[in-house]
């Protein structure tokens, strides 16, 4: 029996189908607990992105009002992504320290991304 859930990340209206009630709890343990707006600017146009620099995979979710992201982690096996509730969007300011935000202060924070 096919399961089907409607939900909104962002502004954007998806519509899912599972199997199983398993793989809807599997779905929401990530994109339940997604933010509702951007945590920069507060806008809830934001929407899940993709980038590939470098053969690298970024799964974001992004602003698209003001530009921040964040990244989704990607489980070692591969199979899936998950979203730490304490991620929080932020616009990439090429890597300019300085910056009155103290970002730079999160242990988490991956200072090797590309863009
Ligand atoms: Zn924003």
């Amino acid at each position: 029996m096919a399961i089907t859930v409607k939900t909104k990340i962002g502004n954007q209206e998806i519509t899912l189908q599972f199997d199983k009630m398993s793989e809807v709890h599997k779905w929401n343990s990530t994109y339940g607990n997604l933010p509702k707006v951007c945590d920069a600017c507060k806008s809830p146009n934001i929407f899940l992105s993709f980038k590939s620099p470098g053969g690298n995979d970024y799964f974001m979710l992004a602003c698209g009002d003001c530009g921040a992201t964040g990244n989704f982690g990607i489980h070692k096996d591969g199979k899936g992504l998950f979203w730490k509730r304490e991620t929080k969007m932020e616009v990439y300011r090429g890597g300019v320290q300085g910056d009155s935000q103290a970002a730079s202060n999160d242990p988490e924070h991956d200072s090797d991304l590309p863009f």
